[in-house]
């Protein structure tokens, strides 16, 4: 039986947990007596096998193996021309008959014999005359060896589903069929909404539990013919995937209806309705789908593979828990996203990324104070790109945290260069994403940058935005305390646009609150907006905190703020974001 056998045989029959039926084993003997052979045949026959092939002459043994690929090898060690010895040594040379298991028929006694057909490699021994419950039970020893490597070979040890390489063995021999029969073979990628946060709060083993949970009920909702892996097929380069992650891969091959897709994409994620139990815990989680098909959407089971995955992540962009066909629009953005990815990952060492700095301007002086520093990325020396569009994907292919490392040498470079120009005693804002909280090396890039440019620790001001301290507060907290023990002061940034307790502000020991921009957009005309940005000025000051406005684009919104003795104003209708040199300018302008 060949490979490609292997796997069709494996495919229509149940794809759970499937060690090969031991009767099914194909089982090649070579012996010089064919009446030796069909005793044999006669006893395993008894047994249940099925599935035999003899060969008299030990000269075209070889052959018959490499196109056969028997399960097992019968091998009578005593022939002409080629010996068993030989043969077995031609086997275990060749690499595709390396690991094939070789049961050797010896005359009992003889050790010295055994000794060297062990030395070539034989599997086992089975002494002539032959017993026949000896016979049945080393076979099935062997047999059973065989499966348990197949299962090593071919399975996810955690969930026991067909792993990576069998996986695509399978995708290919559903695209061979789908040629044949003229249907079509659908790819369905789902990708478990939020695992990470899952994976932080549960630990490993909870997850793990999860992630078997999960493919059991997959594995329910889907006919028998389907296949689930629970593997990542592509990686961050969009490359074929090591790595098994939150997703799981299901083809369905033979499908005649297109329509029926949905119904079956419904079904998969209705059986997450249920909660999962976690060690008494429930938990909830939801899977986003994407589907591509071949032929239509694909050509290639590679492609059918990339499109599937484009499609989940826009079933992800989307919001979760929905399910998303591939469209060749999204194949476009896919290329755009994979060479801006590519990009990306070259900038910091193309030194491609610069700062800009927006003036932050005294609400009750008309002073500069200070300025927030601002990411811009010069895409291949093509242009400035803002951060929204690139930042969110440094986040993703975790480059953030070096970036952000970056950025905080750059600003107390600039800070030293500047001061050395009688631009002293500015406070600079840096914007510090939820990400970077898990960044170790942060509070000692922060504590090296200050001393080596020689910038006073309560000049550098970081932002954090409210949901990065809704997320893990515990790490936050103890990064943030480095911080504030390093002397650098704290900002809670875009207040008011997540549902931050009030009580953050006292927790994390802020140094200052911006109000987001927009509350100060309509702060004219909405009397709503007018009474939280009171109220939250009043707050901040009653626990010490410096108020900061941002986007105040026209003179009566500064007015306004102004009256609610708001402290600090940040916007375009001072000056908006500028190189380094204007911004040395825009300051000489104004002292
Ligand atoms: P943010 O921290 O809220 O920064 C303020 C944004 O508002 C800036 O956009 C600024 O150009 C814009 N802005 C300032 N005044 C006005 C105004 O009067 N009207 C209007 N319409 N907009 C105004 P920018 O530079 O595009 O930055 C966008 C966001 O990107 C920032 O929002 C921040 O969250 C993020 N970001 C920027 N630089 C960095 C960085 O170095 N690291 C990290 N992690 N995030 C950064
Ligand atoms: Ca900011
Ligand atoms: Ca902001």
């Amino acid at each position: 039986m060949t490979k490609q056998d292997l796997i069709e045989l494996e495919y229509k029959s149940t794809l759970v947990n499937d060690f090969k039926r031991f009767q099914d084993a194909s089982i090649m003997m070579v012996d010089d007596e064919l009446l030796v052979m069909e005793v044999l045949q006669i006893h395993l026959e008894q047994q249940g096998y099925r599935n035999f092939t003899l060969i008299e002459d030990s000269r075209t043994a070889f052959d018959a193996i490499k196109t056969d690929r028997p399960d097992v090898l019968l091998l009578d060690l005593n022939m002409p021309h080629v010996t068993g010895f030989d043969l077995l040594e031609l086997i275990r040379t060749d690499p595709s008959t390396r690991f094939l298991s070789v049961i050797v028929l010896t005359s009992a006694s003889d050790s010295a014999t055994k000794l060297k057909a062990l030395e070539l490699g034989a599997t086992d021994f089975l002494a002539k005359p032959v017993d026949s419950s000896e016979l049945a039970l080393r076979l099935r020893n062997t047999l059973a060896v065989k499966a348990y490597q197949d299962q090593l070979a071919y399975y996810d040890p955690l969930t026991r589903l067909p792993n990576r390489s069998l996986f695509l063995d399978r995708l290919e021999l559903a695209l061979n069929l789908a040629d044949r029969s003229k249907e079509s073979v659908a790819m369905m990628l789902i990708s478990l909404d939020r695992f990470d946060t899952v994976r932080d709060t549960l630990g490993p083993t909870a997850s793990d539990n999860l992630i078997t949970q999960v493919s059991n009920r997959l594995l329910k909702a889907l006919r028998n013919t389907d296949t689930v892996s629970h593997v990542s097929l592509m990686d961050d380069n969009k490359q074929l995937a090591r790595v098994s992650t939150q997703e799981f891969s299901v083809l369905l091959p033979g499908i005649p209806q297109v329509e029926r897709l949905s119904s079956v994409a419904e079904r998969l994620r209705n059986s997450f309705q249920a909660p999962f139990n976690l060690d008494g815990n429930e938990v909830f989680i939801t899977g986003s789908i994407g589907i591509a098909l071949y032929p239509d959407d694909a050509q290639t089971g590679e492609e059918l593979i990339k499109n599937a995955s484009a499609a989940t992540a826009q079933a992800k962009a989307k919001g979760r828990d929905v399910h998303q066909f591939y469209s060749e629009q999204m194949d476009v953005a896919s290329k755009e996203r994979l060479s801006l990815e590519t990009a990306l990952r070259r900038a910091l060492e193309k030194e491609e990324f610069c700062l800009f700095y927006q003036p932050q301007i005294c609400a009750n002086t008309g002073k500069l104070i200070g300025a927030e520093a601002l990411l811009r990325w010069n895409m291949n020396g093509e242009g400035l790109i803002p951060p929204f569009k690139f930042i969110p994907l440094a986040e993703e292919l975790g480059l953030i945290k070096e970036i952000g490392r970056w950025v905080i040498v750059e600003v107390c470079k600039q800070a030293s260069a500047w001061s050395q120009r009688g631009l002293n005693d500015l406070q600079y804002s840096v914007n510090v994403s939820t990400l970077q909280l898990s960044d170790s090396l942060l509070p000692v890039t922060i504590e090296q940058a200050l001393v080596e440019n020689k910038v006073a620790a309560n000049h550098l001001m970081i932002e954090i935005t409210e949901s990065a301290l809704l997320g893990n507060r515990e790490m936050a907290n103890e990064l943030l305390a480095l911080v504030k023990s390093i002397g650098a002061q704290l900002s809670i940034d875009d207040f008011g646009t997540d549902y931050a307790s009030l009580s953050y502000l006292r927790d994390f020991s802020m140094d200052e609150l911006k109000i987001d921009r927009s509350f100060v957009k309509d702060i004219l005309n909405s009397t709503q907006d007018q009474a939280i940005v009171n109220s939250v000025i009043n707050l901040a000051h009653d626990l010490g905190l410096k108020v900061v406005a941002e986007g105040v684009e026209d003179k009566s919104q500064l007015d306004y703020l102004k009256s609610l003795k708001c402290d600090v104003i940040q916007g375009f209708y001072y000056a908006k974001p500028m190189p380094p040199e204007e911004f040395y300018e825009f300051w000489l302008s104004r002292s």
